[in-house]
């Protein structure tokens, strides 16, 4: 199968913070990566802005040391490099004072789509939303990106929206949350709505128990002061987890739209149950492999920081009542995985006078590494013998099953860019969304703090605290193991 790239509308791309990490490492390499695809209009213009001095060749050869460093070797060539190079300008704008707006001004084009990248601290997005419009560089179709922490609770995520709201209509916001822009996220929403097999089972009187789990072999490395002030489940839970809990739990929505999408989503989160003491564990990574700890990486030894957490969750509504969702993420852990693992009920009456290896059939979504879905059945054990059963997999593994086209699953990144640049919203979150997730949020995070629980330290290339494995053993199941 051939992957069909229709390019999209010529577009002005401005990216304040063009020079930062998230740029270098993400941005900029998506961009070209679409370059190549042919998705690219040939009038495309990227634009870098920030308080640097630089040149439009300076910030050309900013851009093509970070393509060559994340661009794999194969992905690339100088011809294609040469022109995307060319597509990109800079632009010196402080976003806080007055300098460079004029120059800003002079170098986006009116006639065509408007993109503005805020990928700066979020306490710039006031500054920056304020001064696009003061300058008339924004109109009415513009559209503006923002980056995760959209908040630390709701107070501040409120604030954000309220800043943001007051020159932009919630149509012209682009919440990324890079999670959503994958493939097999993606997928889900086609395995679940394109087929009828699994709909019908897709409720608590099938499904037994539902696992995501997003690990990290790195710790918090050079920014542990940082993360401090944030942990796993403002990091990790509150946005990504949450998201891939929504789609799995979202009622079908009546059109693949941004707003059907986003509605169904909003009525999860907000079934969302308190979430009781005993059913959170909380870790922080100890010492070990020559490598230092959680608190001394967060350079804070009375820190009670979470870099691990684990939750049960229930959702309270006729669809998933009676079937917990265990939420895990963490760093430091025995391998770098995200996938979501769902699994089925056993038949009500076995018919096999010796089901021996009989295990209950479970739909896996992995996220990474290997994007793909393996869908565990039973059958028999060929030879003779008897009937002995057996489990196997069911690989629907993209790259395999897709040939040509699926062995280059675009990254989140290059899909979530295009989609700001075609103007669809159904893979960004809403305002009210992200509000929703930190209303639930919030109530746990603070009812640890009043508590003053301290989270328990786990040996670094493990699962995690061995707490977390009583999580789920006490209602007689088990995690997955966590393996690439
Ligand atoms: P960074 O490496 O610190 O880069 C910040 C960028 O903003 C630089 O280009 C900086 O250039 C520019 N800048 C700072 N103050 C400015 C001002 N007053 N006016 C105009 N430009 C200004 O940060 P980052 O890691 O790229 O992160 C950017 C945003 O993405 C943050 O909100 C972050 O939370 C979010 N994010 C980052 C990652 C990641 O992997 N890095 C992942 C998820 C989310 P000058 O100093 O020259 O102005």
């Amino acid at each position: 199968m051939v992957s069909r790239t229709i390019p999209v509308d010529p577009f002005d791309l401005v990216i304040f913070g063009g020079t930062g990490d998230l740029a270098r490492r993400k941005i900029l390499p998506s961009l070209y990566r679409r370059h190549v695809g042919g998705q690219m209009p040939a009038e495309a213009r990227i634009i870098g802005a920030a308080r640097g001095e630089m040149s439009d060749d300076d910030f050309r050869a900013f851009t093509r040391e970070a393509i060559e460093e994340f661009v794999p070797a194969t992905k690339r060539d100088a011809k294609t490099l040469e022109e995307f190079l060319e597509t990109l300008r800079y632009v010196r704008v402080d976003a806080v004072g007055q300098d460079g707006w004029t120059d800003l001004r002079a170098v986006v084009r009116p006639d065509v789509i408007r993109a503005f990248y805020f990928s700066v601290a979020p306490s710039l997005f006031g500054a920056l939303a304020e001064r696009l419009h003061e300058h008339g560089i924004a109109d009415a179709d513009s559209r503006i990106v923002v980056e995760k922490p959209f908040g630390k609770d709701l107070k501040t995520a409120r604030e954000l929206n309220a800043v943001l709201a007051e020159h932009f209509t919630e149509q012209q916001i682009y919440r990324i949350d890079h999670y959503l822009g994958k493939e097999t996220v993606q997928n889900l929403m086609a395995v679940r709505f394109a087929n009828i097999l699994f709909e019908p089972l897709w409720k608590t009187e099938y499904i037994d128990h539902v696992q995501i789990t997003v690990a990290e072999t790195v710790g918090v490395n050079g920014r542990g002061a940082y993360y401090d002030k944030s942990g796993a489940m403002r990091d990790m839970v509150q946005n990504h987890l949450m998201q891939l809990l929504c789609l799995i739990a979202m009622e079908p929505p009546y059109h693949f739209d941004p707003d059907a999408v986003r509605d169904e989503k909003l009525k999860v989160i907000r079934a969302l149950e308190p979430v009781a003491p005993e059913d959170i564990v909380r870790g922080q990574y100890r010492a070990g492999g020559g490598r230092p700890g959680y608190l001394e990486d967060a350079e804070n030894p009375e820190s009670r920081t979470e870099s691990y957490i684990a939750l049960k969750v229930g959702i309270a509504n006729w669809r998933w009542k009676g079937t917990p969702f265990y939420l895990r993420t963490g760093k430091r852990l025995k391998a770098r995985t995200s996938e979501i693992a769902i699994t089925f009920r056993q038949p009500p009456h076995s018919i096999f006078d010796h089901p021996e290896g009989w295990r209950e059939n479970v739909l896996v979504i992995r996220l990474q590494p290997n994007e793909g879905m393996n869908m565990m059945v039973m059958i028999k054990e060929p030879g003779p013998g008897g009937m002995r059963l057996a489990q196997v997999p069911l690989d629907m593994s993209f790259a395999e099953a897709l040939g040509e086209g699926g062995a280059d699953i675009p990254d989140a990144y290059e899909r979530l860019i295009m989609d700001v640049i075609r103007g669809n919203q159904t893979l960004f979150m809403r305002g009210d969304e992200v509000e929703a997730a930190w209303a639930w949020a919030d109530p746990i995070i603070q009812g640890w703090e009043a508590r003053g629980d301290r989270p328990h330290s786990y040996e670094p290339g493990t699962s995690g605290p061995e707490d977390a494995l009583m999580l789920l053993h006490r209602d007689g199941r088990r995690w997955r193991d966590i393996r690439e």
